[in-house]
């Protein structure tokens, strides 16, 4: 097996064993862009290497040297001879990009004596620029000494000669390069004077980062798998801090908050490698390159247009200037924000780059959700006291307690605390912190900072680079001009305008998007499933329309009982003891549910909508404990006694398994005969207004034939009076039928003579199915969890195996009695992409979730059928 590729041979080889920097940086030196030469050892050898350590030497030692030695060749360069000097940089890359998340060391090959000659043939000030930050960077990454140790160091010697490095002589230079090497011996190791043992140190050192703790973390948070290894990538160094006429910088093909076309980036003048991201100086925007380098700005837009038309997707492109010649140190696909995503797929369709299908595959639903991040109530937000304003790093809008540490982050955030990060910047090391917050705000750094990358791809709200914040990490405070915040204080941050607001401003969620409308009107074109929603008052019925419901799946009835005046009435309903009590009683609650059905219908038009007839059982609307008990007897003129006696009568000792649904339409027919009669008076009055309206009415709970031939029986008596009475001929509707229970699906085909439609109600079907009520896995799913006895909520995900074979028989059986029964899913896995999936498979006809989670599941729906 070979254990190292040179740029110019691994443009065949795939990420997987080079390393997303590495294949690219082969590709694209066979594209022949200007990229300092290299070569990658494989991800394999890394695995190798962290299972037994002697592999290094029996194995990779030589061909590294062999490497070198053609790398010296190519470049005419010498890495341990004096002269000529070759200097590079060793750099990890794994088959994903996890920004930041392992290790890089520059300048390799420089020592006391390799300096000097360097220094010779360049400038006192940039070779030893460059020795003390390998130093640096060796002993951060090679033997974990804290880097902050160096820059105290390097700061008390800037006090002491009282003058900027650049104006150094090369003594004191060489007086703080000793000082740091006593830093290495405080921490008993010492800095290795020979480029070949530096160069392995290194490597290994960049093998063993694939397993430090933050890595770990963020392999985890992308579900990327331990077992792939980081590549190392050696390539000969060019040198940014070369002086006025060089730089480094990051740039996006396109703006990756936003998407629009456009080059994005910043750049420093005379800086190397992480400075721009590790925000210690504030960069400037690209576009100002163009005055100061404009023919290295031309070049960038050349390559940056190459390297997009060549990948087919937005690029996020590290470069280097080194007096003024360009060259392209990494590229890759950038991360983007979700509103940026969505953008530029429509973009790249638009300019004939890809396809409709492809544009909706290349979306993921995650994506979506994020999308519908909440925005700060506009009105409110017009009044709020604007504290700063940073860069909009990161879309949405968060409120929470301010913190200053990753520490005190996840400690608050185990409270159940909301917090916001705050920092002068952030580095890898906090990622845990990240992770749990609500918003991350820095006051130094930019849109490319570290943790404007980060936060982006977390999809986490977050401003960066306020400079007018004066962040005091130790203290604990932020000053603001005369303002002063400490610990605890809350802060509003928007991340989309960049602003951070003084207390917690209510948020709201913003209105569909252009851009989203079109990508899911294409996807809506590709389904064969249609999204519904779940929902039953008329705001909610408005948002789901809004989101691209093409009907409502499951309007629930129980909360027209809800609410104290209607409560009261149900309660005397329920306990009522003579036939007038009753009528009379019907009669309020008629009027009540007459008028609520005429807003639902009107709200939906001739959209469909299912009604679900009452469900929950009757003592779920009484009171239990004794004082409410003694209250309602009042109010009702009933003795107390007498009223503990009845509600202890529908006492249930399985209410999950008792006296609802069905079973509570037949044995008190007139509260499912109201419900009707008050459906059908508004669908007369609304046919009346001209709004022609075919009800769908749902039972539940069925799990025999001849419950369902009952209820239909006397539900179409009492809908053919209400025809009679209003003296009009009769409205076509559908009566059918939830199935929620395992003997409905296996009786699918009988039951499905006498239904005219079915809907899968799986959060019954589910804990039914298993036997585990809803309310109590709470006691033991953590368990289960923990000892990965399951590793899926099946109320969120569709059990396939089990719950999933369950519909499947019943889709079957029913499809063999009516081909074309329509079928629907309404419950919590009708969102989740995984189950559309399942769903679209099975031939369901749609799925109805949730108002919020419509555009996650037309994606899905899209996207399952592609
Ligand atoms: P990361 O994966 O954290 O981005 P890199 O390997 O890309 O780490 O290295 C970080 C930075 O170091 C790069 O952005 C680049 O500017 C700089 N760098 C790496 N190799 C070289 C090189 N050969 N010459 C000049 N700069 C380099
Ligand atoms: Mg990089």
């Amino acid at each position: 097996k070979k254990n190292i590729y040179s740029f110019a041979e691994g443009a065949r080889q795939g990420k997987e064993l080079l390393g997303g920097k590495g294949a690219n940086l082969a590709k694209m030196t066979s594209l022949q862009l200007p990229v300092p030469q290299g070569f990658t050892i494989t991800t394999a050898c890394c695995m190798a290497y962290l299972e037994d350590e002697t592999f290094f030497t029996t194995q990779l030692k030589n061909d590294i040297l062999k490497a070198v030695n053609e790398l010296e060749n190519m470049t005419g360069q010498s890495f341990t001879q004096p002269h000529d000097l070759l200097l590079v940089s060793v750099r990890s890359g794994a088959a994903f990009s996890m920004p930041g998340m392992m290790d890089t060391i520059l300048n390799l090959g420089l020592n006391d004596e390799r300096v000097k000659l360097f220094a010779q043939s360049t400038t006192i000030a940039f070779a030893y620029d460059c020795y003390r930050r390998l130093i640096q960077m060796f002993g951060d990454v090679v033997y974990s000494i804290p880097k902050e140790v160096f820059n105290q160091a390097l700061e008390k010697n800037e006090q002491r000669l009282n003058k900027p490095t650049r104006d150094w002589s090369e003594t004191e230079h060489q007086t703080l390069i000793k000082t740091y090497q006593t830093i290495y011996e405080d921490h008993h190791v010492d800095f290795p004077q020979d480029p070949v043992e530096q160069l392995f140190a290194a490597i290994q050192a960049v093998f063993k980062s694939w397993l430090n703790p933050r890595a770990h973390v963020y392999r985890e948070l992308h579900q990327i798998p331990d077992s792939l290894g980081t590549a190392v990538n050696i390539q000969a160094m060019v040198f940014g801090n070369k002086g006025m006429q060089s730089g480094t910088g990051v740039i996006f093909t396109r703006n990756p908050a936003t998407g629009k076309k456009e080059l994005f980036g910043e750049f420093l003048i005379n800086a190397q490698g992480e400075d721009v991201v590790a925000g210690i100086r504030t960069p400037l925007p690209i576009h100002e390159l163009n005055a100061i380098l404009p023919d290295a700005y031309e070049a960038i837009n050349y390559y940056a247009e190459k390297l997009e038309q060549h990948y087919q997707d937005m690029q996020d492109i590290e470069f280097t200037i080194e007096q003024g010649s360009l060259y392209i140190l990494q590229t890759r696909h950038g991360k983007r924000t979700a509103k940026a995503a969505v953008q530029i797929v429509l973009d790249f369709v638009n300019e004939g780059m890809i396809s409709k299908e492809e544009a909706v595959l290349r979306i993921s639903p995650a994506t979506i959700e994020q999308l519908l991040h909440p925005v700060f109530e506009p009105e409110t937000l017009k009044e709020a006291t604007v504290l700063a304003e940073g860069l909009p790093a990161s879309p949405g809008a968060a409120t929470g307690t301010i913190v200053f540490t990753a520490e005190k982050a996840k400690e608050l955030h185990k409270q159940g605390i909301n917090v916001i990060l705050v920092r002068q910047e952030t580095s890898p090391e906090d990622i845990e912190g990240m992770i749990v917050s609500q918003a991350i705000v820095t006051s130094r750094g930019g849109m490319t900072s570290h943790a404007a990358v980060v936060a982006r791809g977390m999809g986490t709200c977050c401003v960066a680079g306020c400079e007018e914040l004066n962040v005091n990490e130790e203290l604990k405070q932020i000053t603001c001009d005369t303002i002063k915040l400490t610990e605890g204080d809350r802060l509003s941050v928007d991340g989309s305008s960049g602003r951070l607001y003084i207390g917690e401003l209510p948020t709201v969620f913003e209105e569909n998007n252009q851009a989203l409308q079109q990508l899911l009107s294409w996807a809506d074109s590709f389904a064969h499933l249609k999204v519904r929603a779940n929902a039953e008052t008329p705001e909610e019925l408005n948002v789901a329309i809004n989101f691209g419901a093409t009907g409502i799946g499951l309007a629930r009835t129980e909360h027209m009982f809800f609410g104290e005046e209607r409560l009261l009435e149900m309660r005397r309903l329920i306990l009522s003891d003579s036939d007038d009590d009753l009528t009379q009683t019907l009669d309020t609650l008629l009027r009540f549910q007459q008028n609520d059905f005429y807003q639902m219908l009107k709200t939906i038009q001739d959209k469909p909508m299912v009604i679900r007839l009452l469900d929950p059982p009757l003592h779920e609307f009484l009171p239990h404990n004794p004082n409410d008990i003694i209250n309602l007897a009042k109010q009702l003129n009933h003795r107390p006694e007498q009223l503990t006696k009845k509600i202890n009568q529908l006492q249930e000792t399985n209410p999950m398994l008792g006296h609802r649904g069905c079973r509570l339409g037949i044995t008190e027919p007139l509260i499912y005969q109201m419900q009707v009669t008050a459906i059908f008076n508004s669908v007369i009055e609304l046919a009346k207004e001209g709004v022609i309206i075919q009800p769908e009415i749902m039972i539940p709970l069925i799990s025999d034939k001849e419950e369902l031939l009952e209820i239909k029986r006397f539900l179409s008596e009492t809908i053919q009076q209400v025809f009679d009475s209003h003296n009009i001929p009769p409205i076509p509707y559908q009566l059918g039928t939830m199935i929620e229970l395992p003997r409905a699906c296996l009786i699918a085909d009988t039951l499905a003579e006498d239904a005219d439609f079915f809907s899968f109600g799986t959060n019954d079907l589910t804990q039914m199915t298993y036997g585990f009520s809803r309310d109590d896995i709470g006691k033991f799913i953590n368990s289960y969890q923990e000892k990965k006895i399951m590793t899926i909520d099946p109320f969120q995900t569709l059990d396939q195996e089990g719950v999933g074979q369950l519909i499947k028989i019943a889709v079957t059986k029913a499809r063999q009695t009516k081909p074309n029964l329509v079928i629907g899913v309404c419950g919590e896995v009708g969102g989740d992409p995984a189950s559309i999936k399942f769903f679209h498979q099975l031939g369901i006809s749609y799925v109805s979730c949730s108002a919020y989670r419509v555009p996650t599941a037309r994606l899905a729906a899209g996207q399952a059928a592609l």
